[in-house]
């Protein structure tokens, strides 16, 4: 490990650099935890997991975070930025505060119609999106991309753009459909089956309480999908 390590071109260095330092950043709220081996709630192993309801709990933290994004939107004309769930909504929040263009903030909200994960927006946010309106979608975490494309699809629905997608965190693996994405970190957890897990071959203790801290809210049926 210790080598002089191989060349590497400028930019991908600063932006893994910037990405170390977001992560410090998120490991610092206690969201995200590395070197762990973590049961998942679908039964496989882990051993980095990111916990969501963590991420917003630093408003200067999230105001930096939040700051980094509008930046990159900066040359973009927003009108509208537009999330759903109470973490992006404080992160929307500060992407929204930090933007030349002073968007004002809506968020939609999430459900199930005939067993379908939907997205609405108030009716009283409905008058401030207008065809031809430029909208910044905010998500915090983005695990499967499902909310975004239902976002997308959303501001589509009343002939409005979107102009890119900020959020924190997003799994390499995810594809949004021709928007622009920005993420301060782009990283997948490698996840094993517990049978071919080499962190349970090496004896690491299993960690279960975030499994257990989930089915504990599973029964008061308000909390949103775990997916995003
Ligand atoms: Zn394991």
């Amino acid at each position: 490990m210790s080598a002089a390590p191989p060349k590497k071109d400028p930019v991908a260095v600063e932006a893994e650099v910037r990405e170390k330092i977001h992560l410090e950043i998120l490991k610092r709220t206690g969201a995200y935890h590395a070197n762990d081996h973590v049961l998942l709630p679908s039964g496989q192993h882990t051993s980095e997991y990111i916990e969501k309801t963590l991420v917003t709990t630093e408003p200067s933290f999230t105001e930096g975070l939040g700051g980094v994004i509008a930046k990159h939107f900066a040359q973009w004309p927003v009108d509208l930025v537009l999330s759903t769930g109470p973490g992006a909504l404080i992160l929307s929040h500060c992407v929204a505060r930090a933007h030349p263009s002073r968007p004002v903030v809506v968020y939609g909200a999430k459900g199930l119609s005939r067993g379908k994960r939907r997205v609405t927006l108030p009716v009283e946010f409905q008058r401030l999106i207008r065809p031809g309106s430029r909208v910044l979608l905010v998500e915090d975490l983005v695990s499967s991309g499902t909310t975004l494309n239902l976002l997308i699809e959303l501001v589509e629905q009343f002939g409005a753009q979107v102009v890119g997608v900020g959020c924190l965190w997003r799994r390499t693996s995810v594809e949004v459909d021709g928007k622009p994405v920005f993420s301060l970190v782009s990283r997948d957890f490698p996840t094993y089956d517990p049978v071919d897990c080499p962190l349970c071959r090496k004896g690491v203790p299993l960690n279960e309480e975030f499994v257990r801290r989930s089915s504990h809210r599973r029964p008061s049926a308000v909390q949103e999908p775990n997916a995003s």
